[in-house]
C-alpha cells in the first residue's frame, strides 16, 4: 500500500473538518482551511508545493502551528518552469515530495478559456508506440492530493482563474481510478470547475469506463483511439490487444447511452502510418452511430524508439475532409507551448537527461 504524505490538499472540506476536529480545534476551522486550501490559492511554502498554514490568516497562530506540524508536509516540489511567450502556455516539471519522481503539469491559457493538464501516475505502464513515456513504465500512481496540487500549483502560477480541466497528462486515469475519481470530485465539488469541464483520458481501460458510466459524472470521456483497426491499433497501443475494437466501440456506446453524454475520440496523426484516406473512411465507419467528436493531434516528435514523422498540413486535411463529408465533428488540437519543447513530456525527457538513471520515467502524454 503506497503511503502518501500527510496533507489535507485531495481531501475534501468534509474530511478537511474531520481532521481539524481530531487536532482539536473546532469543526468551523475546517471550513476555513478548505476555503484557504482550495478557493484563495496559496502560492505554498518554502522549497516545497502544500499546505500554506502560515498564510492562513484568519486562523489563530497556536492552530496554524498546530496543523502545519500535522499537516504541512509538501505534496509537490516545483522545478523548472518553462513559458512560451507566444502563447502563454507554462509548463512545470514537479517532482512527487515523497520520492522525487518527476512529474509535468501545463497551464494552456487562451482568450475564452484557461485550460490545465494534469497528471494522473508517475510514469504510464501502457506502452503505446509513439509516446515516450510508454517506454519508462510505471513509477506509481498518484494520490487525489498530488493530482489536485498540480491544479492549485498551476492555479497559483495564473492571474486567471482555471476554468477547464484535462487529465491527460503522464499515465493511464483509470488504472488509477479511486484517486483520479477523488480528485475529479474535488476539482468540481471545492475548486469550483464544472463536471463538464473536465475531461478523461483514457486508452480503453474497457472495464473501467462501464465503471466510470456508472458513477453518472457529467465529465468528457476522450477515448485514444489512434487506429481504426485491430491490427493498426494493436501496434500503437498495446492493450489493444486486451480490448479489441468491437469491445471498445461496444462500451463506448453503452457509455454514451448511459450518461447522455458525446465522446471524443483522441488520434494521433502519424504520416504513412494511420494517416491515409482508406484509414480515414475506416474510421468513419467505425465511428457511424456514436455520439462522437474526433479530435486529431497532427504528431509531436519525441525520443521514442520508433521513428514516427508528423504529416503535413495537405494529408491532415485531406483525413479531416474525409471525416467531416462522413458526418463526424473534427477538431484539431491547436499547436501549443511549442518554444517551450512542444511534445508533452519533453521537460521530464530533458530531465532525466540531466539526471543520473534510476527511476526518471519520461512523459509525452496523448492518451
Ligand atoms: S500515450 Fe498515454 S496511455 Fe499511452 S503510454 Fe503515453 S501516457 Fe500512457
Amino acid at each position: 500500500m503506497q503511503e502518501y504524505p500527510q496533507t489535507l490538499i485531495g481531501r475534501t472540506t468534509a474530511e478537511v473538518r474531520e481532521a481539524v476536529t481530531a487536532a482539536g480545534l473546532p469543526a468551523y476551522r475546517g471550513s476555513q482551511v478548505g476555503e484557504w486550501l482550495y478557493r484563495r490559492t496559496l502560492p505554498g511554502e518554502g522549497g516545497g508545493f502544500g499546505a500554506d498554514f502560515a498564510a492562513m490568516t484568519d486562523l489563530p497562530q497556536t492552530a496554524r502551528a498546530e496543523l502545519a506540524a500535522r499537516f504541512g508536509a509538501p505534496v509537490l516540489i516545483p522545478g523548472e518552469q518553462r513559458t512560451d511567450r507566444r502563447d502563454e502556455t507554462v509548463k512545470i516539471l514537479a517532482r512527487l515530495a515523497d520520492g522525487g519522481h518527476p512529474i509535468e503539469c501545463v497551464l494552456l491559457p487562451d482568450e475564452r478559456r484557461v485550460s490545465v493538464c494534469l497528471s494522473t501516475q508517475a510514469g504510464c505502464p501502457m506502452a503505446c508506440a509513439f509516446c515516450a513515456t510508454g517506454t519508462q513504465g510505471l513509477t506509481r500512481n498518484l494520490s487525489a492530493a498530488e493530482i489536485v496540487a498540480q491544479f492549485l500549483l498551476l492555479q497559483s502560477r495564473s492571474a486567471r482563474r482555471i476554468s477547464h480541466v484535462v487529465l491527460m497528462g503522464m499515465g493511464e486515469p483509470l488504472l488509477n481510478y479511486e484517486n483520479t475519481l477523488k480528485a475529479i470530485r474535488i476539482l468540481s465539488a471545492e475548486c469550483g470547475i464544472a463536471m463538464r469541464h473536465i475531461t478523461l483520458s483514457t486508452v480503453g481501460i474497457v472495464p473501467q469506463m462501464d465503471r466510470l458510466a456508472q458513477e453518472n459524472l457529467q465529465i468528457t470521456l476522450a477515448v485514444s483511439l489512434h487506429a481504426p483497426t485491430d491490427e493498426l491499433r494493436r501496434r500503437l497501443v498495446p492493450v489493444a490487444k486486451t480490448y479489441p475494437l468491437d469491445r471498445l466501440m461496444d462500451t463506448c456506446r453503452r457509455y454514451a447511452a448511459h450518461t447522455h453524454r458525446r465522446l471524443t475520440f483522441e488520434y494521433v496523426l502519424l504520416r504513412e502510418v494511420n494517416d491515409r484516406p482508406e484509414e480515414a473512411r475506416e474510421l468513419a465507419a467505425l465511428l457511424r452511430g456514436v455520439p462522437a467528436a474526433v479530435n486529431l493531434i497532427p504528431y509531436n516528435p519525441t525520443a521514442v524508439a520508433e521513428p514516427f514523422q508528423r504529416p503535413g498540413p495537405e494529408r491532415i486535411a485531406a483525413f479531416r475532409k474525409i471525416l467531416e463529408q462522413a458526418g463526424l465533428t473534427v477538431t484539431q488540437r491547436k499547436e501549443r507551448g511549442r518554444q517551450i519543447a512542444a511534445a508533452c513530456g519533453q521537460l521530464v525527457t530533458e530531465a532525466t537527461r540531466r539526471t543520473p538513471k534510476k527511476t526518471l520515467p519520461v512523459l509525452a502524454g496523448v492518451a
